[in-house]
């Protein structure tokens, strides 16, 4: 969609504190149909075989990125992608298909132990409730919003570090944590749009709208956007944008 679409909604020149009012429901709708035109069928970027393996995945990237926890689970998950095989391989054996990653010592602990837990308490199968999830040991809400929503379809918002700029940098949430910002984006987020606004939302954080340096003038959500300093375009010639420097908070 070309960027000079006219204003759904009014745009806000300065940013609201927390608490103030939001984008108007017909700005957020079209926040999101232009998301979903660019990727109409978004899918996690970690790799997995089932449920199982989506939970080990999901834990094994906190605070490691998701190429680098593919590179290690792509022959972890061929020894073993079931609790029981997992437990049969044992922590140490585990350790040495992680190392790569960043606290895998810690990681691998985890997985051994919700292995366990899946086969002791669960029968071995991934349960389909946030609360039985967030019993596994590792398992946070954000682990466990992104099971539910990629293995079993439901439409819940996992807040990672790319939700919770963006969200507040395009006035669709604020908050200090990012159960608050979850929260704000159930409540404005249309239900069409549920089952995948996370991922719209990870996908336009991670490529275009980054933490240092927003790609402002590759947007498609700039006449939408009420985030300011837009970053400006690149002139030849003329030296690289800087980092900006954000308001608290974004
Ligand atoms: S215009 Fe810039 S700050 Fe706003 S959403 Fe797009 S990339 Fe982010």
């Amino acid at each position: 969609m070309p960027h000079d679409t006219p204003l759904p909604a009014k745009i806000k020149k300065k940013p609201p504190a927390p608490g103030s009012p939001l984008l108007g429901p017909d700005a957020v709708a079209e926040i999101f149909r232009r998301l979903r035109d660019r990727t109409p069928h978004p899918r996690t970027e970690l790799n997995y075989t089932n449920p199982f393996t989506l939970v080990v995945a999901v834990a094994l990237s906190a605070q490691a990125t998701d190429i680098s926890v593919n590179k290690a689970t792509e022959a972890l998950f061929a020894a073993a992608d079931t609790p029981q095989k997992l437990l049969e391989l044992g922590e140490e054996k585990l350790r040495d298909y992680i190392k790569t990653i960043g606290l895998y010592n810690a990681k691998a602990r985890n997985v051994m132990a919700l292995s366990k837990m899946l086969l002791e308490q669960f029968g071995g199968v991934v349960p389909q409730t946030r609360e039985e999830l967030m019993r596994l040991p590792g398992v946070g809400r954000k682990t466990a919003n992104v099971v539910l929503n990629e293995a079993f379809g439901q439409p819940t918002i996992a807040v990672d570090t790319h939700i919770f700029r963006v969200s507040q940098r395009l006035d669709l949430a604020h908050g200090k944590t990012p159960d608050e910002i979850e929260g704000g984006l159930n409540r404005i987020v249309p239900e069409e749009f549920k089952q995948h606004a996370h991922h719209w939302l990870l996908l336009h954080g991670r490529y275009i709208c980054k933490a240092r340096v927003p790609d402002c003038p590759n947007c498609r959500l700039v006449d939408l956007c009420p985030y300011q300093p837009k970053t400006p375009p690149v002139v030849p010639g003329v030296a690289t944008p800087k980092p900006l420097k954000s308001r608290a908070g974004r």
